[in-house]
């Protein structure tokens, strides 16, 4: 199936709403999580949504919409699926799908049903004629609120990845634990599981590995420990049935390029270390679920063979392709539960340690405060030091013209003396007279 996905808004002109959550964030998170996983489903997925490449040719909203619309038409694509969240009073909540034709309706059920149950209210199915994307895309189209990102239950409930699984199994059927997602639980909780099950520490190296590389390559590293647990019967507390030990450094059974009996130990793979058999696992499992960039040209996987591209999308898969066998996905899905639901006892010290560290944050963050204060404070004591200093420089420019004023106040008294003198001299020679 070739399907065609539109990021809502994205663009310029045409903006997502920024409720509690941005709509956009929203929209991308869960897109992009989609986008992988029909991938790895062995789908064609377009995502339609304009590039900033096409910015400039955007001059309004209709711009940005008829870009993704003709994509979709050119690529012609089987489906449409324009993915947005809701913004209202902030009261309003759920999950709605927008559709025009019935086709557009009996494609957007499923995905809804699966939406809600997540906990979302189901708000329906709506027909609605007035949205460009629908009335202008020839294969058949639906518009996903997801949900209000102004809404405090609705954010609360969002996660991109389970909102992402559950378009994913409206859109294709296909159920079960996926395996390309991002960690499902911690790797405090994977050690603290791992600690009961294996013999010594020695799986902490291998624990290393697999987090940081599977992580590097979008799998679940969660799922890929189990499989290495049950793969070396959790580093050979249980005796290999094909005679290896953890001097092959083989993590999941890997056999030679040529293969062969799965009781002969030559017909597995010997690797230099744990880190190169490390490597060789993900990327086996990187082929099989057709992750982008696979089949690699390099590798140490010894079985990287084209045709194996995009065999599995989830765990129960792997009991079909990876090895047949009707107990080995179910034992890795138990192995996983088992990881996600441990809980993680914090040792007394580190406790301490940590309630410190909280202490000294929150003091650092008084300090903050304060200093922020105190700043304000010399800011506007800076400012009246300068208005300040403009009076004293004021009062110089007077007192530097001063003696001059004075000067030409002794030159007026000065001459009203002699003025007064001569009115004097006047007044006496008249009274002579
Ligand atoms: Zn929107």
């Amino acid at each position: 199936m070739k399907i065609a996905i539109f990021r809502g808004h994205n663009t310029i002109y045409n903006r997502g709403a920024n409720g509690i959550l941005k709509e956009e964030e929203m929209i991308n998170d869960v897109a992009f999580k989609l986008i992988n996983k029909l991938k790895s489903a062995g789908e064609t997925v377009i995502d339609c949504t304009p590039t900033q490449d096409d910015f400039k040719n955007i001059h309004s909203t209709t711009d940005s919409l008829r870009i993704r619309c003709q994509r979709a038409n050119d690529a012609k694509v089987d489906i449409v699926v324009s993915i947005h969240f809701n913004y209202y009073n902030g009261q309003a909540h759920g999950s709605e799908i927008f559709y025009v034709s019935e086709k557009g309706k009996n494609l957007g059920e499923p995905v809804l049903n699966e939406i809600v149950k997540l906990g979302f209210t189901n708000r329906g199915m709506k027909k609605n004629s007035s949205l460009y994307v629908l009335n202008n895309t020839f294969a058949p189209a639906i518009l996903i609120e997801g949900c209000f990102c102004d809404s405090i239950r609705d954010t609360t409930l969002f996660d991109g990845e389970k909102m992402a699984n559950a378009i994913f199994k409206g859109l294709t059927g296909i159920e079960g634990k996926f395996i390309s997602t991002a960690p499902t639980a911690s790797k405090a909780q994977i050690d603290s599981w791992a600690k009961d099950k294996f013999l010594d520490s020695d799986y902490k190296e291998l624990l290393d590995i697999y987090w940081d590389d599977c992580i590097a390559k979008k799998i679940n590293p969660v799922i890929l420990f189990a499989q290495m647990s049950l793969e070396t019967g959790f580093l050979y507390r249980i005796p290999s049935q094909a005679g290896i030990d953890a001097s092959y450094f083989n993590p999941c059974g890997l056999k030679t390029t040529s293969g062969g009996s799965n009781t002969d130990p030559n017909a597995h793979s010997k690797f230099k270390n744990w880190k190169e058999g490390i490597t060789a696992h993900i990327d086996h499992m990187g082929l099989y679920l057709g992750l982008d960039g696979y089949p690699k040209d390099s590798t140490p996987d010894p079985r990287h063979f084209p045709y194996l591209k995009g065999r599995v999308t989830t765990v129960e898969d792997l009991g079909k392709t990876w090895t047949v066998s009707n107990t080995y996905a179910s034992i890795l899905l138990k192995f996983s539960s088992e990881i996600e639901s441990t809980e993680i006892i914090v040792d007394t010290d580190l406790e301490k340690l940590s309630n410190k560290v909280n202490e000294l944050e929150t003091e650092v963050s008084k300090l903050q405060y304060l200093y922020s204060d105190l700043s304000s404070e010399i800011l506007q004591f800076n400012s009246k030091l300068s208005s300040l200093e403009d009076s004293i420089q004021l009062c110089t420019e007077k007192i530097e013209v001063l003696p001059s004023v004075i000067n030409n106040l002794n030159e007026n008294i000065a001459s009203l003396q002699s003025f007064v003198d001569k009115t004097l001299k006047h007044y006496k020679d008249i009274t002579k007279a």
